[in-house]
C-alpha cells in the first residue's frame, strides 16, 4: 500500500542536491568556528532577515531554549501564547531548564492581543517575578498554520517597547509566512529583537533550525548551546544543504500551500468534517472530525489502516500537513480515500 504522509512537514527528505552538497562540504571544526560551510550558512540567514548575527542549532527546540535563555534572566517571567509550541510541546524546558514563569495569554487565530499582553506583564515591585521577554509564533501552528502579519507584529512591538521588553519570534515556518503574504522575510523580522526558523521542516533539510539576532545576543547564545551540550564540530555536513535551502526552497513552499488549500476545499465538503479555511493560509489544515461521532484517535488509525498519515492534535481534531513530496495528485488520492472512509464511519453509526 502506498503511503501519503501528511504527518508533517519535518518528513521530506532532503534532495540529491543537497546529499551532493553534504558529500561535498568544506569542513572544520566549528566550536573553534572554524566549520567554513557553518560560517557561510549563519553569514546568509543573517542577511536574510536583517540581523547582525546567527547561529546553526540542531533542531527548533534547542534553538528556542537557547533563545530563551540568552533573552533573560532565571526567574523572569516571559510572556507565551497559551497555544504556543515553546508551552505545549517542549517539555517544560521553559521552566525546567530557562528557570522562567510562563504567563500564559490566549491567541485569537494565532495572535495575542496587545491590550491582553500588556494587562499580563508583571508590575516591578517586591512580589513578581518580572516580565522580560515576549514570544510569538510565526507561522502559529496550532492555530492552523496562520500567518501573523507584519502589522500585527508591529503593535506587539509598541507593548513591547513601552514596558521595556523584548520580542522574540518561533518562526519554525516564518518562510510559509512570508512567501503567503509575497513579501520579504525583514517585513516580519524587523519588528522583533530575535527569532529562530527551522530548516529541517518545508525547507526539506535533514537537520537543523537557526538563531538570529544582534551581535551580542548570539555571542551569548553560543555559550548556552555549549553548555547544552550543542557544540557541534564538522557541523558543514549540516550546514551544506541549509545553504541550498535558503537559495532554492524557500519560492516552492507556494506549491505546499496550494496543496494545502485543495486539501481543505475537499475536506470542507465532507459530511461529518469541518474546517474553518480561513486559517488555512499556509501549508497546514486542521480539521475538526466531532461530526463523524467518533474521535481524532480513532479517524487517525482509521486512515492510517489506509495508508493516509495525519496526526491527532485534540480530542476532535486532526492535522494535516503538506510538504515537498506531496504532489496535487497526492491530495486528490488522499482526499478520495478520507471521503471513503468517512462514508463508512457514518454508515456504521447509523
Ligand atoms: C517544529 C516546531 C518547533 C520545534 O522544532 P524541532 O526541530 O521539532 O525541535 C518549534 N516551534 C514551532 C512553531 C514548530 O512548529
Amino acid at each position: 500500500m502506498r503511503r501519503i504522509d501528511l504527518r508533517s512537514d519535518t518528513v521530506t527528505l532532503p534532495t540529491e542536491e543537497m546529499l551532493e552538497a553534504i558529500r561535498n562540504a568544506e569542513l572544520g571544526d566549528d566550536v573553534y568556528g572554524e566549520d567554513p560551510t557553518v560560517n557561510q550558512l549563519e553569514e546568509m540567514a543573517a542577511e536574510k532577515m536583517g540581523k547582525e548575527a546567527a547561529m546553526l542549532v540542531p533542531s527548533g527546540t534547542m534553538a528556542n531554549l537557547i533563545s530563551l535563555m540568552a533573552n533573560t534572566r532565571r526567574g523572569d517571567s516571559v510572556i507565551l501564547g497559551v497555544d504556543s509550541h515553546i508551552y505545549r510541546y517542549e517539555v517544560g524546558g521553559v521552566s525546567v531548564i530557562a528557570d522562567l514563569l510562563p504567563i500564559l495569554v490566549k491567541e485569537k487565530m494565532g495572535f495575542m492581543d496587545p491590550a491582553e499582553i500588556e494587562a499580563a506583564i508583571q508590575p516591578v515591585d517586591l512580589y513578581r517575578a518580572p516580565t522580560t521577554l515576549i514570544c510569538i509564533e510565526n507561522t502559529h501552528n496550532r492555530a492552523g498554520g496562520v500567518v501573523i502579519t507584519p502589522q500585527q507584529i508591529e503593535q506587539i512591538r509598541r507593548v513591547a517597547d513601552e514596558h521595556n521588553l523584548r520580542l522574540y519570534m518561533d518562526g519554525a515556518r516564518i518562510f510559509n509566512a512570508a512567501v503567503a503574504l509575497k513579501v520579504d522575510v525583514k517585513e516580519f523580522t524587523r519588528h522583533v529583537d530575535n527569532l529562530m526558523f527551522c530548516l529541517s521542516k518545508g525547507l526539506s533539510c535533514p537537520i537543523g533550525s537557526i538563531v538570529v539576532g544582534s551581535r551580542e545576543f548570539i555571542d551569548r547564545a553560543r555559550k548556552i548551546r555549549k553548555m547544552l551540550g550543542g557544540g557541534m564540530r564538522q557541523a558543514g555536513i549540516i550546514a551544506a544543504p541549509g545553504i541550498i535551502a535558503l537559495e532554492k526552497m524557500i519560492d516552492r513552499l507556494e506549491e505546499d500551500h496550494r496543496n494545502a488549500r485543495l486539501l481543505a476545499e475537499g475536506l470542507a465538503k465532507i459530511d461529518g468534517l469541518k474546517v474553518d479555511l480561513r486559517t488555512v493560509q499556509t501549508n497546514i489544515v486542521m480539521c475538526d472530525v466531532d461530526g463523524l461521532g467518533v474521535s481524532a484517535e480513532t479517524f487517525v488509525e482509521r486512515l492510517k489502516a489506509r495508508g493516509v498519515l495525519i496526526n491527532s492534535i485534540s480530542s476532535s481534531r486532526v492535522r494535516f500537513v503538506t510538504h515537498r513530496g506531496i504532489e496535487s495528485g497526492d491530495i486528490k488520492e488522499a482526499l478520495a480515500i478520507i471521503e471513503d472512509e468517512a462514508r463508512k464511519i457514518r454508515n456504521e453509526r447509523s
